[in-house]
């Protein structure tokens, strides 16, 4: 399946120029608690290169623990659609409530649950970790949902 999506304001878009599966997973880190103004968000790691990006976006980027995310917004509404990571390079970590085939999306795993919110009560059969996985853990996971 191609992928589509976009900002809340419609002046950025983007589009994957190949098909592709999306493996969703819900991070309730305490930034993603404040960006998303929520309990939680949705993302989706995706080859960057693969996508085209159309409308002006700015950008905010930021240092932590030695990796450097660049977060991308639409310059007009600020709606965050991805960021990349030097501790992932190639990849985009999409905001996955951008995409226009949003509705069936359903997380694969949940990272960061010691900063859950106690009133979210979680599947018992979705893999979780209290903090961030280890990135072999992660792909084996999130790669096993795309078969
Ligand atoms: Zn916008
Ligand atoms: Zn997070």
């Amino acid at each position: 399946m191609k992928l589509a999506g976009g900002c809340r304001c419609g002046a950025v878009s983007y589009r994957s120029e190949r098909d592709m599966q999306v493996a969703v997973y819900a991070c309730h880190c305490q930034f993603c608690q404040i960006w998303s103004g929520s309990s939680f968000a949705l993302h989706a790691l995706l080859p960057g290169d693969a996508f085209v990006l159309q409308g002006l976006t700015v950008e905010y980027a930021y240092e932590d623990q030695g990796q450097t995310s660049r977060h991308h917004l639409c310059a007009t509404c600020h709606t965050r659609i991805y960021n990349t990571t030097t501790a992932a390079p190639g990849l985009w970590v999409l905001r996955a409530g951008t995409l226009d085939e949003r509705s069936s999306l359903s997380p694969m795993a949940h990272i960061w649950v010691k900063h859950k919110q106690p009133w979210l009560s979680l599947p018992a059969n979705i893999a979780t970790w209290p903090e961030s996985p280890t990135p072999e853990e992660f792909a084996a996971v999130l790669n096993a949902g795309q078969s």
